[in-house]
């Protein structure tokens, strides 16, 4: 038996991580959100939700005008991510098992 295994009423259920990769914990049911990139349906607790601020302006334009002291106004754009997604975009990274490894 591995660390990684979990004893419930006679049978054995392994898991990966200790909240099986989302946070709903006890709760039943989760609405689905679309990943932003590949269009997968993802349930909620399990999508990573990105924020950037985006300039409407190059950067070299943006830095003369700010010299000049102009106010610039910035785009707020908000993404949500799949898990494999946000692998491939390096917002998360794979871990070892050790890292992930479930402690008593
Ligand atoms: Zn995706």
């Amino acid at each position: 038996m591995t660390a990684n295994t979990q004893y419930c009423e006679g049978w054995v259920m392994p898991f990966k991580r200790k909240s099986r990769g989302r946070a709903k914990g006890a709760k039943g049911k989760e609405p689905m959100v679309q990943c932003d990139n590949c269009g997968a349906y993802v349930p909620r607790s399990k999508i990573q939700r990105i924020t950037k601020r985006v300039s409407l302006v190059s950067k070299d334009l943006a830095k003369e005008l700010k010299q000049q002291g102009a106010y610039l106004a910035e785009n707020v754009i908000t993404k949500n991510l799949c898990i494999s997604c946000a692998i491939h975009y390096g917002i998360l990274k794979v871990r070892a098992r050790e890292e992930r490894k479930v402690t008593p």
